[in-house]
């Protein structure tokens, strides 16, 4: 396993839909291990795929956050929201590509999943409560769309300067 680089906003990457995988390749199982690990690393609750410059329709996720919560890993290939509960819910959120930034989003409270797992069979589930929120917000990224796409729009642009500026920063060294 390894760390993979994040890729920060903003980024045309980011911005980008990803492509549905065709089949479990050993590079796709490998992505899936790298990318769990970087998560963790960061550490972060979910990173998808175009996070990490490639552009697979895949994340991965593990909200089993208290410290003494068994690790919950879960691999999403080609996900797709199929149901959303009516009832709404508000959680800030954050985002490993738009670090130290975070502001309140509201999506639906419960969604229904289906996807791939790395065995090729299909799987669906009903998520809720930071599941459910860290689900949308990673198919987001699999849509090319960021958190901050929900906030009014001179909050998106300040976070935007502040995160050019941070990249500038970084470039210097
Ligand atoms: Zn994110």
């Amino acid at each position: 396993m390894a760390l993979r680089r994040i890729v920060l906003h903003p980024d045309p990457r980011l911005k980008k839909a990803a492509t549905p995988v065709a089949s479990v390749t050993d590079d796709l199982r490998r992505l899936a291990d790298d990318m769990l690990e970087t998560m963790y690393d960061a550490p972060g609750i979910g990173l998808a795929a175009p996070q990490v410059a490639v552009m697979d329709r895949l994340l991965v996720m593990d909200c089993a956050k208290e410290d003494d919560a068994t690790p919950e890993p879960m691999v999403l290939i080609n996900p797709e929201v199929v149901w959303t509960s009516e009832d709404r819910n508000v959680y800030e959120e954050g985002c490993l590509s738009i670090p130290d930034h975070y502001a309140e989003v509201e999506r639906p409270k419960e969604v229904e999943v289906t996807w791939m797992g790395l065995d090729g069979k299909t799987q669906c589930e009903r998520f809720d409560g930071l599941w459910a929120t860290c689900v949308q917000h990673e198919i987001d990224h699999l849509d090319g769309k960021l958190f901050i796409d929900y906030l009014k729009p001179l909050k998106r642009q300040m976070i935007t300067r502040k995160m050019q500026k941070l990249k500038r920063e970084m470039a210097r060294g």
